[in-house]
């Protein structure tokens, strides 16, 4: 699909016919030189209809004033090979492209780079490492959007089917909203051929607001249901644009019917220029409660700051201006068997009496 890159405030005005002053436009120009805007035809359309949608994806004069708060806890260091993250000893993640067809104004890629796909050597490679650790049962393959490039997905699809531990394949994805279309009958074969291996097939699917789900996303995620693909929500919370919960259950409803199950509702990245977009992490938990107070389990998100469910599986141990120390479920024993000489990184990451993980978040509580 035709893609535009939007790198000044003019050719930003080209494409939706805002009307900005002088000092506005100058603000703009300094925003998308920081980080320019990428859209795909179809995304373009759906902002024209949807402030929902154009809310996601197109700048805000508020992001030249937002402190921001970038600090990427979790800092990955868990790489064994190119392309593969390991942070648990059953699961990991591949990552073939570093890209994807239209840019999300939140996304931690905007800071930490959108980057270059892997080779068909590095594939190889890694698709060899999950074979030869037994202790690997789940794969998630993510970016940037593995759909941007079906070929290399197919490589890693068909290389994983054959691996006898592997369990499921999970596709982390944006595409249902940039381009359904994508989930054609190439795409299905790939499905029906891994899972003709006994594997599970399922799509992480990354949707913010019930405007995503038009007619031709619908009829997709009820054609991914019919083929025995489990698609889950993905939801990351926006102030502004999804941070109540009345608009959450209608996004749920409609994936829940046509076939989806509701799953992860993340707090926004603490990503430079994007305070506008985020709520408090206690936002989060009021909205989960309501949920919970208004609908079916089945239409309740599990509410994750960072990699952590606070209330369930994790606790928030001091609370600061623009941080958090959140107690996190992974014990330091577990971590030192994953990752050689894993020690926590100070001054971010420490241990906690029982021997867990502790993490300071930024975000405000
Ligand atoms: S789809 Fe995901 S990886 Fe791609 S820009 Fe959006 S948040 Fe980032």
């Amino acid at each position: 699909m035709k893609v535009r890159i939007i790198r000044t405030a003019k050719e930003l005005m080209d494409v939706f016919d805002g009307n900005y002053s002088k000092e506005e436009r100058d603000t703009l120009d300094y925003i998308l030189k920081i980080s320019s805007v990428k859209l795909n035809e179809r995304v373009i359309e759906l902002s024209k209809k949807h402030e929902s949608i154009a809310a996601q994806f197109l700048p805000s004069l508020q992001e030249a004033s937002s402190m921001g708060l970038f600090h990427k806890i979790y800092k990955s260091r868990t790489h064994p090979v190119k392309g593969i993250d390991r942070g648990y000893l059953d699961r990991v993640t591949i990552t073939p492209v570093m890209n994807c067809e239209t840019f999300c104004r939140y996304c931690f890629l905007t800071q930490a780079g959108f980057g270059a796909s892997m080779s068909d050597k590095e594939i190889e490679d890694a698709v060899d490492y999950i074979d030869s650790n037994p202790d690997i049962r789940y794969v998630l393959i993510t970016g940037g959007d593995p759909l941007l490039n079906q070929a290399k997905l197919e490589r890693i699809v068909s290389g994983l089917s054959t691996v006898n531990h592997i369990d499921s394949i999970r596709i982390g994805t944006r595409t249902l909203l940039f381009d359904p279309s994508k989930f054609n009958d190439r795409f299905f074969r790939m499905i029906k051929s891994a899972q003709n291996h006994g594997k599970r097939i399922e799509i992480g699917a990354h949707m913010n607001h019930p405007d995503e789900i038009d007619a031709e996303t619908q009829e997709k995620l009820e054609e991914m249901h019919r083929h025995l693909v489990t698609v889950y929500t993905q939801t990351t919370l926006l102030r502004g644009i999804n941070d109540d919960p009345e608009t959450l259950l209608e996004l749920y409803r409609k994936v829940y019917r046509a076939g989806g199950e509701v799953y992860l509702l993340f707090h926004c990245d603490p990503i430079n220029g994007m305070d506008h977009l985020r709520t408090t992490v206690s936002k989060g938990l009021e909205i989960k409660s309501r949920l919970a107070d208004m609908t079916s389990g089945r239409l309740v998100p599990k509410y994750k700051v960072a990699k952590c469910e606070i209330g369930v599986d994790s606790d928030v141990l001091e609370i600061g201006e623009n941080h958090i120390w959140i107690e996190t479920p992974y014990s330091i024993a577990n971590l030192k068997k994953i990752i050689e000489g894993y020690s926590p990184l100070e001054p971010v990451e420490k241990v906690s009496k029982r021997g867990r993980l502790i993490i300071k978040y930024m975000g405000k509580w």
